[in-house]
């Protein structure tokens, strides 16, 4: 089958960390033509990377390439909703990075181009495919722990002045809601949902810590999903000193972790298991994805409105109300 004629838009730290060495893990399904990034240093490095093919600085001229077939988004997510209806109007398809949107009504009107475009639309959300949380699902499928009650989930790590990604411009200053909590946290809203019911309510306490990271960075969200499973979501980026990123399920039959790349679980019959899961985080396979929907007509597993609803999800936890009782 004949790989994908694919164009690339935005040549920063994701496009080049993340989507590169998946793409070129796929050289079979994906043949990456041509990359524009407004600066014209960074398309040029970028068009080198890649195979030192040829690079655009506006975008709407790598849109006009009769050749392409899709398109790979990896923007500013303010640019997310304007781009990638300019790419489906130009006939390609699309796969966007996460989160959908900087706001929900864009947002909400990138939803309703499932019904208007009939290209492929996808979300880059890992999440939906990540090696770990997809064994953790089969085993939660498969009634390894019964039927699971709670679940908890810490990610506590350190993003500073001087991590990379802090450094974009566009998150330093970003102009959505809840910073780097949006731009994680849409993330384990994603992998809870895939596991889960759909999230149902919620109350969140939430403060910044440092506040040269954005405006918020310091976020516990208490929850409820539709089939009554209570939910704890931690995310500490300012976390000096111990860092994981450890997802805990109870079941009444027993409880699982998952921890990095590692899986833990016990069972009150005494069966234990340990097992380690592939560390992909899953970008390989949501390209996989991609192709399978684009050269098969498969539905995608990461659909603009699972993305919606995710960013829906994750707003609604950051304007949760509290009622406190006192002591
Ligand atoms: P980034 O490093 O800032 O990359 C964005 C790139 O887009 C920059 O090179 C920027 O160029 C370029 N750009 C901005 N406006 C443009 C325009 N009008 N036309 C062409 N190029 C333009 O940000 P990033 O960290 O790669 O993030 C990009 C996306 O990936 C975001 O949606 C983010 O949420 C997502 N992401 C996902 C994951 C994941 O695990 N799935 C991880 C990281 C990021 P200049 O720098 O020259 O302005």
């Amino acid at each position: 089958m004949k790989p994908i004629k694919l164009g690339l838009i935005g040549c920063g730290i994701a496009a080049r960390k993340l989507h590169w060495p998946a793409l070129k893990e796929l050289k079979d399904k994906y043949d990456l033509c041509v990359v524009c990034n407004h600066t014209e240093t960074k398309a040029k490095d970028f068009a080198n990377l890649v195979g030192g093919g040829p690079f655009v600085t506006d975008y709407q001229e790598l849109l006009q390439m009769p050749e392409l077939e899709a398109v790979d988004i990896v923007l500013p997510i303010n640019l997310n909703y304007q781009v990638t209806r300019d790419t489906l109007e130009a006939g390609k398809h699309v796969i966007v990075e996460k989160p959908l949107a900087a706001n929900l009504s864009d947002a909400k009107k990138m939803a309703s181009f499932e019904e208007k475009y009939a290209c492929v639309k996808m979300v880059a959300e890992n999440y939906r495919y990540r090696p770990g949380l997809k064994r953790i699902k089969q085993l939660l499928d498969t009634n390894t722990i019964g039927k699971p009650y709670a679940v908890f989930w810490n990610h506590f790590a350190l993003v500073d002045e001087n991590n990379p990604y802090a450094r974009t411009a566009w998150r330093i200053n970003h102009q959505y809601q809840g910073g780097f909590i949006t731009d994680a946290g849409v993330h384990n809203i994603a992998g809870l949902r895939f596991l889960f019911a759909d999230i149902e309510c919620g109350t969140t306490l939430m403060k910044s810590v440092n506040s040269h990271i954005g405006e918020l960075d310091s976020f516990s969200f208490q929850f409820l999903t539709k089939n009554n499973i209570h939910g704890s979501l931690n995310i500490f980026v300012s976390t000096h000193g111990f860092a994981e990123n450890r997802l805990l399920i109870l079941g009444h039959e027993g409880s699982l972790r998952l921890e990095d790349s590692r899986i833990f679980v016990k069972t009150k019959s005494g069966k234990n298991l340990e097992e380690e899961v592939n560390n992909d985080k899953g970008y390989k396979e949501e390209f996989e994805d991609f192709f399978q929907a684009i050269r098969h007509g498969n539905p995608v597993i990461s659909s603009f409105a699972e993305a919606y609803r995710d960013l829906e999800v994750i707003f609604g936890a950051l304007n949760a109300g509290q009622s406190w009782r006192r002591f």
